[in-house]
């Protein structure tokens, strides 16, 4: 039996694995040890609480069946809490919600993940391997500040193999780097688009995704086929708090995904 995710009570999960993937972002396996959350879609997010600490909101980055994945960059008390959990830590899960990736039937796809934003794209990759002989032209943009902040890095040779073109750039290049080096904007001039036939998913800091929506509009997209995910402080989960309102949405119920069409007027305000 699966439970609804309209509740404020988190389930319980069990940390099952641990890998840590930078020095500040560790991946964890969650397992349910009784009822689990119901099934999630590429972009939704879970509140995930470390008992005694607090509860954030988390993408889900990856899992099957029941398992839950969740990538998480320590930068405060209750991500720190839940980066350091070893295997056998029980947390609370609750969950998912709000909207995920809308992934059209067919056409070129561009998916841009600064950072930790990559966490959310994982499983919309995963969808798209699957479906690969639907879509034309995939390309996945990586932007990361150092070779060392790049995530799943062991997966890109399989994303590749499978048909998608993997770009990798960073903001500032170690002595072993022998790769692309700048902005992740400068990956997508180098791309050849066809605006009638992409849709492009954009998450990393809000910057990053309204240069590169600017961009991708600028050379023929219409805000409706730019998708973008947004962050916002977030306490219950399902639009009844108000703590992510961000003008007329809340973000929890009404994002994270949503089209640049809406995104774009809001993200014009300074400090809203
Ligand atoms: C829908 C959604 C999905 C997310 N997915 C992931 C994910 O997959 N992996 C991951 O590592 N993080 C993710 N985050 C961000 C994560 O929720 C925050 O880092 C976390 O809430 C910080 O809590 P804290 O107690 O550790 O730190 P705090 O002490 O609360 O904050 C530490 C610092 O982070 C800033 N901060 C806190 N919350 C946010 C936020 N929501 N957005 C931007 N800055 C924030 C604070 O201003 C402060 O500077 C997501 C956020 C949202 C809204």
């Amino acid at each position: 039996m699966t439970t609804t995710p309209y509740t404020m009570t988190p389930l319980r999960y069990r940390v099952v694995a641990r890998r840590p993937d930078t020095a500040d972002v560790v991946t964890l396996d969650l397992d349910p040890l009784g009822s689990p959350v119901q099934s999630w879609a590429p972009g939704q997010f879970t509140m995930v609480y470390a008992f005694g600490v607090g509860e954030v909101p988390l993408s889900v980055s990856g899992g099957e069946g029941h398992r839950i994945v969740h990538t998480v960059r320590s930068v405060g008390a209750v991500t720190a809490a839940i980066c350091v959990a070893p295997v056998g830590t029980v947390l609370g899960v609750r969950g998912p919600f709000g909207h995920g990736w809308s992934l059209p039937d067919r056409g070129d796809l561009v998916l841009v993940g600064g950072g930790i934003g990559l966490a959310p794209l994982r499983p919309l990759v995963r969808t798209v391997m699957a479906r690969r002989h639907r879509f034309g032209e995939v390309d996945l943009l990586v932007g990361a500040r150092t070779p060392d902040d790049l995530l799943f890095t062991d997966e890109y040779d399989r994303w590749r193999e499978s048909g998608i073109s993997v770009h990798v750039i960073v903001d500032r290049a170690g002595r072993h780097w022998s790769g692309q080096v700048g902005v992740v904007t400068s990956l997508l001039d180098r791309l050849r688009l066809d605006p009638e036939i992409t849709t492009s998913f954009l998450c990393g800091p809000e910057i990053m995704m309204r240069v590169i929506a600017r961009n991708l509009t600028d050379r023929g997209l219409t805000a409706g086929q730019v998708q973008v995910s947004l962050e916002r402080n977030m306490r219950c989960g399902y639009g009844v708090c108000g703590h992510c309102q961000y003008g007329p949405l809340m973000v929890c119920r009404d994002g994270p995904v949503t089209d640049y069409a809406t995104a774009e007027p809001l993200m014009a305000v300074r400090e809203l």
